[in-house]
């Protein structure tokens, strides 16, 4: 029997006012159901939205190592539940073990890291120009903020926006992604566990189009967090540019890898096959491009024409599994719509490019890892996300003409450098246009203490995950203080 999952408002597990439910399905194997979902109506958001607006009267005052100690209690909890989160991970969204195992640990670390930032939140005192006079600067909460999230990463993208909004003394309205509702709910039944005051933390389920976009343009909402497709991005963008309310918006990649004439192949493979592959190629990091130099690409194409072909296609709980399913049929759908789109424009398909229903894929939505080879820049495959496990490689000339293309993209979340020249990697942390650069490592990974954002089309500018200079930033406004004595 599925379980049922409800609402989150004011503090108690509610039905929707509507009475209708979704399920939630594991991608693996379809004739699972993980969960049926509250499917929530407007007046289930506006419920939420009043909670919220209610208790940040006194969410707000309360001392911020008060609320660390909250989220302290939630991290030993999480950490507590780390096999049985992670299981869960896998069985609603579909990624290896390994792999939502890492998932919840993010949300651990998260956790631990905003409790600490309760004691270490400050702002600045400076020098006045007059005599008899303070200048100081505070960090306040924006107040209510919306939160919705994806499906990709379904315990640690949550934790990377609940547990600074709720740090900075923000009350917040979560809604998921419909195809991961039992992960957040485990979220917020930690956090309640852990002793969140009621309607601190709401959350409401239902479909983003529909009660995504209601919640995060809602007048009684103060600020809204968005992770999702650039297409979703942009829309909420042009809607919520006009009302003056600070957005965060992370949003697609186009990630590159160039690999130099000099680099240590295997390691680039080792990259390669983990930022191409790994989560299905489901990360808006993931390493959908390779820019290999002329004098090695033979090679390389060779060496990862094979390891692609290694990868084992399955079920992510089993331990053999490299690569698991993709999350469902929509977007098993776009990614062989793309594979067909490489084709037509003259891509070679070196490995992979099949759906696969047979031996233990029959109930999922599977695709076999897909290298493409003689890409050119300016091919489609070449510069829309497909979020799904397809590689696309170009062959270039020199280092020039490698960051040249790799920056050649509307988006810019992450891009990586292989090479053993410490000129050359200097040269491409300087050059690549995107939030993150790696060198000898891929573009998937990110650590949640430093800013995660895209630049470009990626993302709207201002990071809002990780520590200072990210999240902490975004979930709080700075007010300076003046005082004569
Ligand atoms: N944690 C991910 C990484 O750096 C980024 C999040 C995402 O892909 O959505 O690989």
């Amino acid at each position: 029997m599925a379980r049922k999952i409800d609402n989150f408002i004011g503090g108690a597990w509610i039905p929707p006012a509507g009475g209708k439910r979704f399920a939630s399905v594991n991608p693996a194997d379809n004739r699972e159901t993980i969960a049926e979902v509250s499917l929530s109506e407007r007046g289930d958001v506006d419920r939420a939205v009043a909670a919220a607006r209610e208790a940040f009267r006194t969410w707000r005052l309360m001392p911020p190592p008060r609320r660390g100690e909250i989220l302290f209690r939630a991290a030993e909890l999480l950490a507590g539940r780390k096999a049985e989160l992670g299981e869960l991970v896998t069985r609603e969204m579909g990624k290896v073990l390994a792999e939502g195992l890492g998932d919840v640990q993010e949300a651990i670390d998260m956790a631990y890291y905003m409790a600490g930032e309760g004691r270490r939140w400050q702002g600045e005192t400076v020098p006045s120009e007059l005599p008899d006079k303070d200048c100081k600067s505070v960090r306040q909460p924006l107040g209510v903020v919306a939160l919705v999230t994806p499906w990709n990463f379904p315990t640690a993208i949550p934790a990377w926006k609940l547990f600074p909004a709720l740090i900075c003394g923000n009350t917040v309205i979560f809604k998921p992604s419909s195809a991961t509702p039992a992960c957040a709910a485990a979220i917020v039944e930690t956090l309640s566990e852990a002793g969140i005051p009621p309607g601190v933390v709401n959350l409401v389920h239902g479909p983003g189009e529909e009660i995504g976009e209601y919640l995060l343009t809602h007048p009684g909402v103060d600020a809204a967090s968005f992770t999702g497709s650039c297409a979703a991005g942009e829309r909420l963008e042009g809607l919520l540019g006009k009302m003056h309310r600070p957005l965060a918006l992370e949003m697609g990649g186009k990630n590159a890898v160039i690999v130099m004439a000099d680099a240590d192949l295997s390691l680039a493979l080792e990259g390669v096959l983990w930022g191409g592959f790994g989560t299905s190629g489901q990360r808006c990091t993931s390493a959908s491009r390779v820019i290999v130099n002329e004098q090695v690409y033979d090679r390389f194409v060779e060496m990862l024409v094979e390891g692609a072909k290694r990868l084992r296609l399955g079920n992510g709980l089993h331990k053999e599994t490299d690569v698991g399913p993709l999350i469902n049929e929509q977007q098993c759908r776009k990614v062989l719509d793309y594979i067909r789109i490489g084709i037509g424009e003259g891509g070679e398909l070196l490995t992979g490019g099949r759906q696969v229903t047979e031996g233990g894929c029959g109930n999922g939505w599977f695709i076999e890892p897909t290298v493409f080879g003689g890409v050119r820049p300016e091919m489609r495959i070449a510069r829309e996300e497909i979020f799904g496990p397809v590689v696309s490689v170009i062959k270039c000339g020199g280092f020039a003409e490698a960051v040249e293309i790799a920056n050649d993209v509307p988006m810019g979340l992450s891009s990586a450098i292989y090479s053993r020249d410490v000129n050359l990697t200097a040269r491409a942390e300087r050059d690549l246009q995107s939030g993150i650069v790696y060198i000898n490592a891929s573009t998937i990974g990110a650590e949640i203490h430093l800013p995660f954002g895209g630049w470009k089309h990626s993302g709207s500018g201002h990071p809002e995950a990780g520590g200072r200079g990210g999240a902490l930033d975004f979930y709080s406004r700075v007010k300076v203080i003046y005082r004569d004595f």
